[in-house]
């Protein structure tokens, strides 16, 4: 066509020109798509995207004044990683990132065990001789002994959560607050910690998800001597209180509540759950397993529900709890059950977070941590609160406060060690409270937390 408009010597050198056009935009092309992968910006986004990726690349460098090593890794490991998926990689944005992306296979049918129905639901195989199994394993292994000291059980905290996210942005921060606070005080009273996001038995989800793990810790660690199960929802107030173990030597159950409330009442907040110790024997196993049959999810469970409503007092109208499951056994089989339960109430093993959280500053004015009871309580638990749920029984703005004035309460005995108190109970903020010094290891803390009693360690004189 071009012979027909131009000559033949011009038209050639038209088509050289063409040619040599195509050349040149290749290279340019292929000049853009190395410089895009080495700035990592080339995810076939938009261009603003990509405009706002090499900015935020180049910002990040000139931000940071690390080693070369380390500037040379992190590009490395982004040539190798955009060259191979980078089809795959999204925004490294975490605010906008849908977490919903890596979970959702998790909700749409999950394969459970299906059980025997006709069965009812055991916690596992029959066991009756866990007293003689332990004996005898304590006996070959005594260097896991069950008492660390005389009257110093050894001691398991066990607490736990859903394995997946909280179902609101804040939830996980107050789990992350929760636990920070009993790693605190285990650390201080000698007490090992086991912390929980495994459903071990579907049947047995949500409050009843205690059940199988506690009797499975209490079959994997017979050096235990006591397991101390901790709602996730409970905090510890009082950092120095150490639990009188002595007065639960001839006892194997101990929960927070009060006798006639449980035995006569039957009152379904006769005790509570949500904080209690529980001695490693066979006696435990069988009370665990005469609590469990209530708990399956689905009709079991609702059932148990209207029997434990209509059989307690003041209960509301749903599914079976194992709190409310428990005032039922104690107070219906009160001679089988009732010697080895210890219903404590001269502390707060457990302690109803309303009645507690608007009296810290009269605490903090006329008492000292130690005390554990109502001048100072163990523990604050929140219940009802649901702080990792979608909604509670109360207002989330008081909820979400008040747990944040019990974890500084708590705290504030943590940092006095160091030098350090939060602002107010309402601030995350610190202040110090003494000067630094040049004789580090004279300065006394005043609860003496940094070296207590009940944590020293017996060194034997041979
Ligand atoms: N929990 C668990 N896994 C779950 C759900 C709950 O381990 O999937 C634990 C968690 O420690 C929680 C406790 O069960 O604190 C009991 O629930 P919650 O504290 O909400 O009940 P409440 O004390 O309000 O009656
Ligand atoms: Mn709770």
């Amino acid at each position: 066509m071009l012979d027909r408009v131009l000559s033949p010597r011009r038209a050639r050198q038209f088509q050289r020109l063409i040619r040599n056009g195509k050349i040149t935009l290749l290279c340019l092309f292929l000049t853009v798509i190395v410089l895009r992968g080495n700035l990592g910006a080339g995810k076939f986004g938009t261009p603003e995207k990509d405009l706002d990726e090499i900015r935020e690349t180049f910002s990040y460098i000139r931000r940071r004044s690390e080693p070369r090593r380390v500037l040379e890794e992190a590009e490395n490991v982004q040539k190798s990683s955009s060259a191979s998926d980078s089809m795959e990689k999204g925004s490294n944005n975490y605010a906008e990132f849908d977490i919903r992306k890596i979970l959702k296979d998790e909700d749409d049918g999950i394969e459970e065990f299906k059980r025997d129905l006709s069965q009812p639901y055991s916690l596992g195989p029959k066991i009756s001789d866990w007293d003689q199994q332990r004996g005898e394993w304590l006996k070959n292994n005594p260097n896991f002994p069950n008492f660390i000291a005389p009257n110093k059980p050894r001691v398991l905290l066990v607490t736990g959560s859903s394995p997946k996210p909280c179902e609101n942005p804040v939830g996980d921060h107050y789990l992350l607050k929760s636990i920070k606070n009993k790693i605190d005080y285990c650390r201080l009273h000698g007490i090992e910690i086991f912390y929980n996001m495994a459903l071990l038995d579907a049947e047995m989800a949500g409050f009843w998800a205690k059940l199988p793990l506690i009797r499975k810790l209490l079959l994997s660690h017979p050096e235990v001597e006591f397991l101390w199960w901790m709602d996730s929802d409970a905090m510890f107030t009082d950092m120095v209180f150490e639990v009188p173990w002595e007065r639960y030597k001839d006892h194997n159950f101990v929960m927070h509540g009060w006798n006639e409330m449980v035995y006569d009442q039957k009152n379904w907040i006769g005790l509570n759950t949500g904080s209690f110790l529980l001695r490693n024997c066979q006696w435990s196993l069988d009370i665990l397993d005469t609590w469990a049959p209530m708990g399956p999810k689905g009709k079991i469970r609702e059932e148990a529900g209207k029997l434990l409503t209509r059989e307690l007092k003041d209960r509301p109208v749903f599914e079976a709890d194992d709190q409310s499951a428990m005032v039922y056994i104690l107070a219906t089989q009160k001679d089988k059950w009732g010697g080895k339960v210890y219903l404590e109430n001269a502390y707060y093993l457990h302690g109803y977070w309303g009645i507690l959280v608007d009296r810290y500053e009269e605490m903090i004015e006329n008492y000292h941590p130690g005390l554990g009871d109502h001048r100072w309580p163990l523990v604050t638990h929140f219940v009802g609160c649901k702080p990792c749920g979608k909604f509670g029984d109360y207002p989330v703005e008081r909820c979400l406060k008040q747990m944040d004035r019990a974890f500084n309460m708590g705290d504030n005995q943590i940092l006095q060690m160091y030098g350090f108190t939060h602002k107010t109970l309402a601030s995350r903020r610190v202040k110090r409270t003494r000067n630094e010094t040049s004789n580090p290891l004279e300065v006394q803390d005043e609860h003496g937390l940094l070296h207590p009693p009940f944590k020293a360690v017996k060194v034997s004189s041979s």
